[in-house]
């Protein structure tokens, strides 16, 4: 353990003046929760001592486990040569500079330029931001609207957990009025008796009739992860995704691809809008660019874009002070050499993302598995009472919630999700570790079916 203060005396101070993110506080003050003190390899270790195995890649960023010693090296020797400094009013540091030069390489030939930010929120607040410094720069003011889905997640600023639609998130503020709603593409829970690829063009022409009825001159983008990640692993159907380039293509709409998971190998390829085929003209990064070891995303931006904002005389009036902060970059150069010269991402795609899919869906004839769905290196397992009817195991999600505690018990993080247990290791997990992933896993299902007696 790297502390010299015993679980108690953490878990007091923690109580008595951590105000915890997406936590029941009034509980927590409590009870209290699990201090992760150390971490190797994929496995994070507690304070009293239990190994875990990482289900869940932290929050979906440490895509390459917990002992990257170069990046670690290369945030150091950062530190030591250029701490900080910042990049507004006409300076520049050579790590941003080129790790805007290496993002560029790695992500689809539209994409020339990089604004950077510390987080996927921010990214996507400066999403809107560009967006409507575009359309105002081409005489289109009124384009302002952002069309985005329920049950998206894009963050927890104002501007991102507007464009989020997670209603629990949006009942506790007030959502910004040029942000829209249309459905998710989620077959298991609105699909019905349609068929997948029924379904994926019916929500998917959600989005015309949204631009019909607001006007296209007044829709400026449309924005959606091409997997929703936290909404659930949604893999969208086949047909939905060229209807929805269509329809944007058709109407002048932009399209902003938000990545933050998918992006960096999630979904087998270096990017989801490339497991997809679609074209975005903006594209949101944060989480795996730097493995989660610091703070960064950004915004990708097409040149059809970029263009635009460069023949402006006027200042771009937007900015965070760490806005590619010298250190984050380093990490981001570091995490991205090793991507690029692995076949890590290839594996996410032909080998272990295989495995890991072959593995979880053999549980879909477990007795509440009513869908395994899943792609590359991230998965979902539907919980329910019923297979056919696709009745849920219990009610207000309860089961998941059981399912995940007795898998964190038995050594395994992984997420619950409304009634979906959530799985996303890291891709760095051998073909064993991911045995050992899928066998507590199961234990875990079991021991919740016979919770709720069902055999
Ligand atoms: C996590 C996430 C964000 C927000 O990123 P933060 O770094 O937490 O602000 C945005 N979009 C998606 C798809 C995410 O999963």
């Amino acid at each position: 353990m790297n502390g010299t203060i015993d679980t108690s005396t953490l878990s007091q101070l923690d109580r008595s003046h951590h105000l915890h993110p997406f936590t029941d506080l009034g509980r927590y003050s409590k009870d209290g929760g699990r201090i992760v003190s150390k971490a190797e390899h994929i496995y994070i270790f507690d304070s009293d001592g239990n190994k875990i195995l990482d289900g869940m890649s932290g929050l979906w960023c440490c895509n390459l486990g917990y002992s990257q010693q170069s990046i670690v090296e290369a945030v150091y020797n950062q530190l030591q040569e250029l701490p900080y400094y910042n990049n507004f009013f006409n300076c520049s540091n050579q790590p941003s500079l080129e790790m805007a030069k290496a993002l560029v390489d790695v992500t689809p030939d539209q994409f020339t330029h990089v604004f950077f930010t510390n987080s996927g929120s921010e990214a996507n607040d400066t999403n809107i931001r560009l967006v409507h410094r575009y359309f105002d720069l081409l005489d289109k003011p009124q384009k302002k609207i952002i069309i985005s889905r329920k049950n998206a997640y894009h963050g927890s600023t104002i501007a991102a957990a507007s464009l989020g639609g997670m209603n629990y998130m949006h009942k506790q503020f007030t959502g910004l009025s040029y942000v829209h709603h249309i459905g998710e593409p989620n077959w298991f829970s609105d699909g019905g008796d349609l068929d997948k690829a029924e379904f994926g063009l019916k929500v998917a022409r959600e989005l015309a009739a949204k631009i019909d009825q607001l006007g296209e001159d007044k829709v400026a983008a449309f924005i959606a992860e091409p997997v929703q990640g936290a909404g659930g692993v949604i893999i969208p159907p086949d047909t939905y995704w060229p209807e929805i380039q269509r329809i944007c293509d058709e109407r002048d709409i932009l399209l902003i691809a938000d990545e933050v998971i998918c992006g960096f190998g999630r979904t087998g390829e270096w990017f989801g809008s490339e497991s997809y085929n679609i074209k975005p003209d903006l594209m949101t990064f944060a989480k795996a660019v730097t493995n989660g070891y610091m703070p960064l995303g950004g915004v990708m931006v097409s040149n059809k874009i970029a263009d635009v904002l460069m023949a402006d005389s006027d200042e771009f009036a937007h900015g965070l002070t760490y806005s590619g902060h010298p250190a984050s970059c380093a990490a981001g150069l570091a995490t991205l050499e090793i991507l690029t010269g692995s076949t890590i991402i290839e594996q996410a795609k032909t080998t272990i993302g295989p495995h890991f899919q072959a593995r979880l869906a053999a549980l879909s004839d477990h007795p509440i598995v009513g869908e395994v769905r899943g792609r590359g290196m991230f998965a979902a397992l539907e919980l329910v009472k019923d297979k056919s009817s696709r009745e849920r195991l219990a009610p207000d999600a309860a089961g998941a919630v059981f399912c995940r505690d007795t898998a964190v018990a038995s050594g395994l993080m992984i997420r619950a999700t409304g009634d979906a247990m959530i799985s996303a290791p890291p891709m760095v997990c051998s073909v064993e570790e991911i045995d050992i992933l899928a066998t507590k896993l199961e234990a875990a299902l079991d021991k919740t079916a016979q919770h709720y007696g069902i055999a």
